[in-house]
């Protein structure tokens, strides 16, 4: 007989397009770190919805903060003002170096606004934007040509014009890349998708200083290390690296689609009525839930546990790397971003390393091909750490 899970795979296998290889398992419902699948087996979710859960799975705050909103209001577009939206826009200027937010629904929409907010705001015949090789900043078109990995292009070349990719960690061959067109310079403080790969402060530093002599307006994608996930509200704050232009997304709404856009005052001024827009960006029901998402989390000794508990996991994970030198060589990320490298054998392994956790009941992924990578909700506790690692270290045993 068919279990719900292969019904529900049988289903949407014929009707969905094809751009998703999907695990073999439907979700039906999570609380915190648990989610529950449609045979009602249990799993403790270390990846998060993609580093998105940040509260865990429906945090009651949250949750009622949607139903409360959503029996109020739930769309009235951006030709009016709501009280969501303004109170997430004052939330975010009052916890960051930004003067002014534009909404979007999610992270490539945020980076979309990001980069014609770079290119409206430099003078004429200056539009060009470099970002690293192994970024990754989104799927709609600009996004993907701002992508600096070529397997994002394929097939759907020719790639929007004015995109350039730096080396990773080279600031010489970056600073060659500069011309007369090139408006910006747009990275991750963390690579996520490339398998967590930390840009060192003092090449963001430098960065920073070569935007400055050079003219340049400096963006950070702060769609996956952004709202927590990283032990501090923006993974900027800890680096003492401020951007011109700043994107978030993923955990911004904790589950609910939601993206924005932050930058001064001085830049924001380029950006007049009729240059942007979105008919969802900034939905009530969506601004709602990142309002309490983000209260909660600026709730006095919140990333503390998190920084106490990343502490805790990385050791774990370090542990591994002494036991397992053949397979795992190093642990990268900060706060609850965090990726165990491969060695160049242990990377034959990533993918069935993964399968054999969610055999277990444990959910993480495989990043970029290089490191397992762990992005829990910033909720999750010592305990739960502590049973993924046994299970990780059955798993790498088994190998
Ligand atoms: N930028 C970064 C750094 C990301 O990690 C992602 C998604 O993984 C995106 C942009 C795209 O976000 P979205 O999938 O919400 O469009």
């Amino acid at each position: 007989m068919e279990t719900q899970n292969e019904l529900l795979k049988a289903k949407g296998d014929q009707v969905f397009v094809g751009t998703y290889a999907r695990y073999p398992v439907a979700m039906v419902k999570g609380e915190g770190t648990r989610l529950y699948d449609a045979d009602g087996r249990e799993y403790l979710d270390f990846l998060g919805g993609i580093a998105v859960a940040a509260l865990g799975h429906c945090h009651p705050r949250v949750t009622e903060a949607i139903c409360r909103q959503a029996g109020e209001l739930v769309h009235v577009s951006n030709l009016y003002y709501t009280r969501p939206q303004t109170e997430l826009a004052e939330l975010l200027v009052a916890n960051t170096f930004a003067d002014r937010v534009f909404m979007a629904n999610s992270g490539a929409e945020a980076n979309e606004a990001a980069m014609k907010l770079a290119r409206i705001a430099s003078p004429e015949g200056k539009y060009g934007i470099i970002t690293l090789e192994g970024s990754f900043h989104g799927r709609t078109l600009a996004a993907v040509a701002a992508t600096g990995q070529s397997k994002f292009h394929q097939g759907f070349e020719p790639m929007p014009e004015g995109f350039r990719h730096a080396p990773f960690g080279d600031l010489a061959a970056l600073e060659a890349m500069i011309d007369d067109t090139t408006c910006a310079i747009m990275c991750e403080p963390i690579q996520g998708e490339s398998g967590v790969r930390p840009l060192e402060v003092e090449y963001l530093k430098a960065i920073r200083a070569l935007c400055d002599a050079r003219g340049l307006l400096l963006i950070f994608d702060e769609v996956q290390t952004g709202v927590g996930r990283t032990g501090s509200l923006y993974a900027y704050q800890q680096l003492g690296v401020v951007p011109d232009i700043m994107t978030s997304a993923k955990g911004l709404g904790n589950g609910m689609p939601i993206g924005a856009m932050l930058t001064t005052e001085k830049l924001a001024a380029k950006m007049v009525p009729g240059t942007h827009a979105s008919t969802f960006g900034g939905n009530p029901v969506a601004c709602a839930a990142a309002v309490a998402t983000l209260t909660v989390m600026l709730e006095e000794s919140f990333f503390s546990a998190v920084n106490a508990n990343s502490t805790h996991f990385q050791a774990g994970l370090a542990k591994m790397v002494g036991k397992y030198p053949a397979l795992v060589t190093q642990v990268r990320g900060s706060g609850m971003m965090l990726g165990l490298v491969l060695t160049e054998t242990g990377k034959e392994h990533g993918t069935p390393i993964v399968n054999a956790l969610l055999e277990k009941g444990f959910i993480i992924n495989f990043a970029g091909g290089t490191a397992l990578r762990f992005v829990p909700p910033l909720t999750v506790t010592r305990e739960e750490i502590d049973q993924l690692l046994a299970a990780l270290d059955v798993t790498l045993a088994e190998l």
